[in-house]
């Protein structure tokens, strides 16, 4: 069964769901045109708004139910599910309050008469989503493409079934029409369908580098504009004149959130010498007191992975970084007695250019150590990666902060505190981290026509 809810905690299968036939995807197709076409390009902005208001409003009075779901079928700490299910609220509200003044059009300035720019929806949009932020994912991908008039459909990770369809209830009960949401419980070569199908204008991804790679191949030959949302491996830059508390304790936040699968985590922790045994004296330690449990309880620390298959994933890639000679300074194993998919925190140091973890994203609690000499170095390394995603730097001179930020060659870069995510700041990547921006103004403008009004 593909679309499977199973508890990481217990490794309990929870719900299983089928996928769609054809016939079925062909129906949903037709219903998301046909609501494009007739209705919802049709509605004023302070319509769409309604709605995603509504559905705001809605997500926070159910915001318990909601968040269990996320811990029971990916393993979030419940705290850190209620946060999501808040911040996904934020967007919601965040596009339905500010979508009209980002696609107001646009007068231009031009010798002769008259011309201006407006943005106008292109259709039907199709997302391809992951399973580490289930409702936070959906939310920003939904939210512009919906407040600009465009009707999306949503084929979401096979791990949440249960929170894919919670959020398309949620837009029903929201009083969106049928076929402005749609999830689609669809295989692989479904989704190659949908991609090819020409009532399908546009494609956004977030995931890994490999099915983004697979999805934008496809919707290139289709002439479709793809967004790519992808991996990263953010470097975490501690500076000689670090507040060190401060870097500390970001860093473990950085690397643990999420029990480290977000793809802005802190993985990459690059110390100046002159820091690095303060820092990593203290990191080992606070690495060292996360407490297992069940996620579902707010006195547990340190939750399990999304899967059993993360697990040994994770696994594989500790023990290929050690074959190559790096060293496990703590952690480095499963956690023993525990049912669920627990990794230990984990500290890999010597992790030399040659090593395959030197290179590659590692999708949980594992903090790769880097010491370097100075802060040029630190920027070299940082730079010496196939992503581009976010990263941090810390110091106490903001525009020496600044300046280095201007150095890192990836999408963000947070000063004094790990990433994080708002409604109104853009997020995206370059390099193999993909393209394109989620959030903010920048985030409604990816999937509109661009139209230029020209009076003679
Ligand atoms: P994934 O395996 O790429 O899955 C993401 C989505 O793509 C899922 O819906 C998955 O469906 C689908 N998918 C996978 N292979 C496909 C293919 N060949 N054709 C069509 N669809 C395909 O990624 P993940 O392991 O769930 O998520 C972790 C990755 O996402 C990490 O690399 C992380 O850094 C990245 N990420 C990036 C961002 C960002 O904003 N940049 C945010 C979050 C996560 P199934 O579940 O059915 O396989």
């Amino acid at each position: 069964m593909a679309y499977q809810s199973t508890n990481p905690y217990d490794g309990k299968v929870l719900q299983t769901f089928e996928q769609i036939s054809d016939a079925q995807l062909e129906e949903k197709l037709t219903q998301a045109a046909s609501c494009f076409e007739s209705d919802w390009r049709h509605k004023s902005f302070a319509e769409r708004a309604a709605v995603l208001a509504r559905a705001a409003t809605l997500l926070r009075e159910r915001s318990q139910a909601f968040a269990e779901l996320i811990t029971l079928e990916m393993g979030k700490l419940i705290a850190q599910s209620l946060g999501e299910v808040a911040l996904s609220a934020a967007i919601l509200d965040y596009y339905a309050e500010n979508a009209e003044r980002f696609l107001a059009p646009e007068k231009l300035s031009t010798p002769r008469g008259e011309a201006l720019v407006e943005s106008s929806p292109i259709g039907v949009l199709f997302g391809v989503e992951p399973w580490n932020y289930p409702y936070y994912q959906i939310a920003r991908f939904a939210a512009p493409n919906l407040m600009a008039g465009n009707v999306v459909m949503v084929k979401h990770a096979s791990s949440v079934p249960q929170c894919a369809q919670a959020f398309e209830r949620l837009m029903i009960d929201a009083g969106a029409p049928a076929g402005a949401y749609t999830n689609l419980f669809i295989s692989k070569e479904q989704v190659a369908q949908v991609i090819d199908d020409a009532r399908i204008r546009a494609v956004a991804l977030t995931g890994s580098e490999a099915a983004g790679a697979v999805v934008a191949a496809r919707a290139g030959q289709n002439l479709k504009k793809t967004t790519m949302e992808l991996g990263g491996s953010d470097a975490f830059i501690v500076l000689d004149d670090a507040d060190l508390d401060k870097a500390v304790k970001s860093a473990v936040s950085g690397r643990m959130g999420n029990s480290g699968q977000a793809c802005t985590a802190s993985k990459r922790i690059i110390v100046v010498d002159s820091m690095a045994d303060r820092f990593l004296e203290k990191f080992q330690a606070a690495l060292e007191n996360f407490q297992p449990g069940d996620p579902m309880d707010k006195q547990t620390t340190l939750a399990p992975l999304s899967s059993a298959d993360a697990l040994k994933n994770l696994l594989g890639q500790v023990e290929g970084a050690v074959a190559g000679g790096a060293r496990v300074l703590t952690g480095g194993g499963r956690i023993a007695g525990q049912a669920g998919a627990f990794m230990q925190p984990t500290i890999l140091t010597d992790i030399d250019k040659g090593n395959p973890a030197y290179m590659q994203e590692f999708f949980g609690p594992v903090a790769l150590f880097f010491r370097v000499a100075d802060e040029d170095a630190a920027v070299a390394l940082a730079n010496d990666s196939p992503f581009g995603l976010g990263g941090s730097v810390f110091t106490q001179d903001i525009e020496r902060g600044k300046r280095l930020a201007r150095r890192i060659d990836t999408g963000m870069v947070f000063i004094n505190s790990g990433a994080s995510s708002s409604p109104e700041l853009p997020f995206g990547g370059v390099k193999n981290s993909g393209y394109g921006r989620e959030l903010s103004g920048a985030g409604i403008q990816e999937f509109v026509n661009k139209k230029l009004i020209r009076v003679s």
